[in-house]
C-alpha cells in the first residue's frame, strides 16, 4: 500500500449522512454550553467598553481562548487591544470575528424596559457587540471537538473587530495582511432574527472618519480681538459650508460632524479648533469625491479666516459585498436551526420596550426572513445613488477573502440603533439564546465549508469572477495612517472606575441579572 497525498480538504470530505449527524452532534453540544454562553456575554456586558479601550474585553478571550488550545497573537495590526487566536493546521482556513466595542451613553439596566443607566453618562452595549464573540467561541469549540474526533483538517481563527463604532481596524486589519492565508471568513453581527445578507447589503455603504484640526492664534477676546484668528471661526464656517452645499450631493450621501475641540473660554480667542466628519457613500469612488469636497471646504474656510488646517483619517470602511455561495449554504443551516423558542418573559420585556419607544408591538422575532437574492448593481439610476444607510468596516475584508455576516436574534426589534434601549435585551435570557441559535448556525456552517472543498471553490469563483470583476479593492488609508488608538481613552478614564465595581462575578451570582439585583420578567 502506498500512502497517497491527498490535498487536505479532500481528506475532509464525508457522505451528506455522516455530515447531518455530525450537525445534530455539534447543536447538542451548544446547547449544552449554554451556561458559557450566558457567563461570556454578560462578562463583556459589564465590561463596557469603548472602541480601541476593549483591555479588559480582550484580555478576558485571550484568555479562554489560550486555555482551549489556542495561539494567540496579541496586539495584531498596531492595536492593542487586537488579537488572532489559531487552532488546528492545514486548509481551509476559516476566519470567525465579530466586533467587541460600546457606544457612548449607552448605559443601561438589562432587562428593565426604559431607560435606566447603570451609571449616568457611561458607556454600555448599546448595540450589542457582547455577544458575537461569546458565539463565535462556541461555535469553534464544537467544531474543534468534531475535528479532533473525526481527524479532519483545517484551521480556525478568530479575531474581534476593535473599535468597530469607529470603523477603526478592519482595514488597517487588511493593510497588516492578517487574512493573507484566509480562505473563508464568517462574521457574527447581532441583529434581531437569524439572517445573512447575500451579495451587496440593501443600504449599506462606505465611509472615511475625517478630523480637521485649525490652528489660529490666542488673543484678548474683548480687549484686542483683532490680534487673534479663530480656528473656532474656521471650525463654523466649514460646517455652515456643508449644510449648504448637502442639497447639492446625491440622495444617498451622509455627512455628519462633531465637534470635539471648539476652544477654551469665551474671552480667549480659540487657538485651536478641531471638528471631525464621517463622509458616507454607496461606493469607492463617491466616498472619495466626498472626501475631496470636505478637503476644498476646510481649506476655504482656513482661508476665510487666516487660519491653518491639517486633518488625518482616523477610520475607514468599504461597503461590504458577501459572498452569494456561502450565504446560500448558511442560509439552509439557519432554515435547519430555527429561532430560539421564546418564553412569555422574554416576549412581554420586548412588547414593554416597544411601547415605551411608541414602535408597534410586535414582540420578538417569530419567523426567519428570506434569504434576499443579491440585486444586481442597477446603471440606470441617474446618478441618484441608493437611499444611504449605516456602514460596517467588515466591507474591507469582504473585498480580500469570500466573507458573509451572520445576523443573530439577540436584540429586541424596533430599537433606534446605537442607543441604551438597544442594550436592555443583551445580558438577558433573549441575548443568550439569540447567541446559542447562531453558535449551532456558525458551527454548521463551518462543518459545510470544512467537509466540503468545492463550496470554498465556488466562493473564489463568486468572488474572482462576479464581484471583483469590475470593481477592484483599493484602501482608503494613505501610507502614514495609523489607527486612532488614543480615541475614547479619556472617557474610559473617567467611567472604568465606577463601572469596575459592577463587573459581573460568575463565581458568586448565576447570572449578571441576579447580581444587579434585576427580577427577570418583573419591572417597575
Ligand atoms: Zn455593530
Amino acid at each position: 500500500m502506498f500512502a497517497i497525498a491527498l490535498p487536505a480538504s479532500a481528506q475532509n470530505q464525508m457522505t451528506p449522512e455522516r455530515a447531518a449527524s455530525i450537525k445534530a452532534d455539534l447543536a447538542g453540544q451548544i446547547d449544552g454550553m449554554k451556561k458559557q454562553a450566558q457567563v461570556m456575554s454578560d462578562t463583556v456586558f459589564s465590561f463596557g467598553e469603548l472602541g480601541f479601550q476593549e483591555f479588559e474585553t480582550s484580555k478576558y478571550l485571550t484568555g479562554l481562548l489560550e486555555k482551549e488550545g489556542f495561539k494567540i497573537e496579541r496586539g495584531v495590526a498596531g492595536i492593542p487591544t487586537a488579537f488572532v487566536a489559531t487552532w488546528g493546521q492545514g486548509k481551509p482556513v476559516i476566519a470567525l470575528g465579530s466586533d467587541i466595542d460600546d457606544i457612548p451613553q449607552a448605559s443601561q439596566k438589562p432587562g428593565i424596559p426604559y431607560h435606566a443607566p447603570m451609571i449616568e453618562g457611561a458607556p454600555g452595549h448599546g448595540e450589542g457587540h457582547n455577544s458575537g464573540m461569546p458565539l463565535n467561541i462556541i461555535a469553534a469549540l464544537a467544531v474543534k471537538k468534531v475535528m479532533e474526533r473525526e481527524h479532519l483538517t483545517g484551521t480556525l481563527k478568530l479575531w474581534p473587530g476593535i473599535a468597530e463604532e469607529l470603523l477603526g481596524a478592519k482595514a488597517f486589519y487588511v493593510r497588516a495582511g492578517l487574512f493573507k492565508d484566509v480562505d473563508i471568513v464568517l462574521f457574527a453581527h447581532v441583529g434581531d432574527n437569524l439572517r445573512v445578507t447575500s451579495g451587496a447589503g440593501d443600504r449599506t455603504t462606505g465611509l472615511v472618519s475625517v478630523e480637521y484640526t485649525f490652528k489660529g492664534e490666542t488673543a484678548h477676546a474683548a480687549g484686542a480681538p483683532w490680534r487673534g484668528r479663530s480656528a473656532l471661526d474656521a471650525v463654523e464656517l466649514m460646517d455652515v459650508g456643508w449644510n449648504f452645499r448637502r442639497e447639492h450631493i446625491r440622495v444617498g450621501s451622509r455627512v455628519h460632524y462633531v465637534i470635539t475641540n471648539g476652544g477654551d473660554q469665551p474671552n480667549v480667542v480659540p487657538s485651536n479648533a478641531t471638528v471631525w466628519y464621517y463622509y458616507r457613500e454607496a461606493d469607492y469612488q463617491h466616498i472619495m469625491n466626498l472626501w475631496k469636497i470636505g478637503d476644498d471646504m476646510a481649506q476655504a474656510a482656513a482661508l476665510m479666516t487666516g487660519t491653518t488646517v491639517t486633518s488625518r483619517l482616523l477610520g475607514a470602511a468599504w461597503p461590504g459585498h458577501f459572498s452569494v455561495p456561502i450565504a446560500e449554504d448558511m442560509y439552509e443551516n439557519i432554515t435547519k436551526v430555527g429561532l430560539p423558542q421564546w418564553s412569555e418573559q422574554d416576549q412581554a420585556l420586548a412588547k414593554a420596550l416597544q411601547r415605551d419607544l411608541k414602535v408597534p408591538e410586535r414582540g420578538l422575532a417569530m419567523k426567519i426572513p428570506d434569504l434576499k437574492k443579491p440585486q444586481p448593481p442597477s446603471d440606470d439610476d441617474d446618478g441618484v445613488g441608493g437611499v444611504g444607510g449605516g456602514s460596517d468596516d467588515i466591507g474591507d475584508i469582504s473585498w480580500v477573502v469570500p466573507t458573509v455576516t451572520l445576523n443573530y436574534p439577540s436584540n429586541i426589534p424596533g430599537g433606534p440603533g446605537h442607543n441604551w434601549a438597544n442594550a436592555i435585551s443583551m445580558a438577558t435570557p433573549i441575548a443568550h439564546k439569540g447567541v446559542v441559535a447562531g453558535a449551532k448556525v456558525q458551527a454548521m456552517t463551518i462543518l459545510d465549508i470544512l467537509t466540503r472543498p468545492e463550496l470554498v471553490d465556488k466562493a473564489w469563483d463568486y468572488f474572482r469572477n462576479v464581484q471583483t470583476k469590475n470593481t477592484k479593492y483599493q484602501t482608503f488609508l494613505r501610507p502614514d495612517d495609523k489607527p486612532a488608538i488614543w480615541l475614547n481613552q479619556k472617557t474610559m478614564e473617567i467611567y472604568r472606575p465606577q463601572m469596575k465595581a459592577l463587573y459581573y462575578d460568575p463565581s458568586k451570582y448565576d447570572t449578571y441579572l441576579d447580581q444587579l439585583g434585576i427580577k427577570y420578567g418583573e419591572w417597575k
